[in-house]
Parts: C-alpha cells; structure tokens; sequence
C-alpha cells in the first residue's frame, strides 16, 4: 500500500543553505544498451547487468553541459538528442553535493543514515577540494543562471552572497518585498533593514559589488556591479577611495596584486573542503529493469 507512495525528494532542510548542491541530468538508456550490445557486442542479458553495475562518474553527473549518453533538457517530453529515443529510455540522475566541515557533518552522517542501502540506489563518492575553487564554482554556477538582461540578478547575487556568510539567517524574510541594496552611511558592520531597503555596512557593500563584478567580468567591458559598469581598475579606485582596502589591510598598489587580495578575502582564507556526492539510482535502476524487458522480447 503505502510502498508506491514512497516519498521520492531527499530532505536537506537540516543543512545550511548554499551547504548542498544539486545537480540533475538524464541518462539515455537506449544510446547505452546501443553501446553495449552493438558496438561491444554482448547479448542483451549481459548488457543489462553491466549497465546495471554502472557507477557515473562525477564528472558526468555534475558537467554544466552533458555529453553522449547523458543529456540535459527542460521539457516535459524531451527525445535523447544523440538517438531520438523518446523519454521512456531517459533515466534522471540526481546528484547532491554536500560541502564537508562543522556545520554540516552531523546532517550528513544522518542524512546517510536514512538512505537505502539495497542495489546501490545511492552511491557516495568522496573528493577533495579547497574554498577558493569552491568560491569560483559558485560564481561560475551563478553566472550560468542570471538573466542579465534583467537587473534583478543584481540583487539576487547580493542575496546569495549574504546567504553564503550568513547562513542562518532567514534570508527569504529579509528580501521580502525589498526594492533596493544600499550602502549604510552609519553601520559599521552587518545590515539592517529600513522600509522597503536594505543597508549594508561598507565592508559587506564592498564584497557584493566584488560578487558582482566577478560573475559578469568580462574582458572589453568590466563587470555589473550596483555601482554601474566597472572596470577592475575603477573598481579597485571606488574602493580604495572608500577605505575599504585598508580597512582589510590591503597595501599593494597593483590592480591585479589588489584584486588578488580581495579575492582572498572573499574565498576567507585557504583551506582544504572535504565534498561528499550523494548519487541517487533510483529512477536509473528502475528504468533499465523495464528498458531491458523491452529489449529482450
Ligand atoms: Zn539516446
């Protein structure tokens, strides 16, 4: 009875937000099974357990754009774009990546806990990486999902940084119904919300507009900022004339030297990032049972 209404969606409200990434695509079965039986040349029978076995790598499951067998698409019905097989032959992959570290090893270990542990249907995979790639791929990530024809992914990026230091506080409430970011004449950290505004104390206001910049920089024009269109030498001038560099002990008069220095103050120090990949292969395992009764008859 109550086995076909198992829930499906994995629950990470224990888990600071920006702690967990998730990352989605679709597997095309029928380009596998093509693989393995055409070009291999194994019988039907053997495939389905290899393929059964099939560990993704991480790499796949989390590359911004997919490549054969996998695929990416929106739609409701999408057709494997290598061999038009329609979407019966599509298993999604779910991928979560979990960032290791104080804050989140408790949830973890009893998110893990819960998990099935029959036929694989979730595999683990664990890597190693450091805060300043972490913050790149954020920023990356970010870029590849603004509208930047639409000035709101300013400050949607300012409510993503704030959520990355900030992790507890209840940032949807804050940006309720807020119509404009503001740099504070009298906070000298931390910000406050006033009417429909909210202040950020300089240093805070500084470290979005470098959020900013870094996700829209390109090289002929500079990058968006709340601040306007800025170069990296404007925006290293605006902050050097607002006392934010030696308010961070900023003493280098080279832009680039600058900017290297301001960079690390956003990653906030070196340091190695324990990541934890949560593979879920349920929908994977369930439809290369049916493909497979399909193939053989
Ligand atoms: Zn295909």
């Amino acid at each position: 009875m109550a086995a076909t209404a198992k829930k499906r969606e994995l629950d990470f409200s224990a888990f600071p937000p920006g702690a967990v990434t998730e990352y989605s695509t679709l597997l095309c079965l029928a380009c596998i099974f093509d693989i393995f039986t055409k070009q291999l040349g194994l019988a039907p029978r053997t495939a389905y357990s290899e393929i059964k076995r099939h560990s993704p790598g991480i790499e796949e499951l989390t590359a911004p754009a997919a490549s054969r067998p996998y695929f990416d698409s929106e739609e409701k019905n999408p057709r494997c774009p290598y061999c038009d097989a329609a979407k019966r032959w599509h298993a999604r992959l779910d991928t979560y990546r979990i960032e290791g570290g104080k804050s989140t090893d408790a949830a973890r270990r009893a998110l893990l806990k819960t998990l099935p542990k029959a036929d694989e249907q979730f595999q683990i995979h664990e890597a190693k990486s450091d805060r300043r790639a972490l913050l790149f791929e954020w920023l990356d990530t970010m870029g590849r999902n603004f509208d930047f024809e639409d000035d709101r992914w300013l400050v949607e990026a300012a409510r993503a940084y704030l959520e990355r230091i900030e992790p507890k506080t209840d940032w949807s409430e804050v940006f309720k119904d807020l119509r404009a970011v503001r740099r504070s004449q009298r906070l000298e950290e931390g910000w406050e919300r006033d009417g429909d505004r909210l202040y950020l104390a300089p240093a805070l206001y500084n470290d979005a507009l470098l959020v900013q910049y870094l996700v829209s920089r390109s090289h002929k024009h500079g990058g968006r900022t709340f601040e306007g269109r800025l170069t990296l030498m404007e925006l290293v001038r605006r902050m050097r004339y607002s006392g934010h560099l030696d308010a961070q002990g900023i003493t280098e008069r080279d832009q680039f030297e600058v900017f290297e220095k301001l960079v690390e103050h956003l990653v906030g120090g070196e340091g190695a990032v324990k990541l934890y990949y949560v593979v879920d292969r349920r929908d994977f395992l369930e439809k290369v049972k049916t493909v497979y009764a399909r193939y053989a008859t």
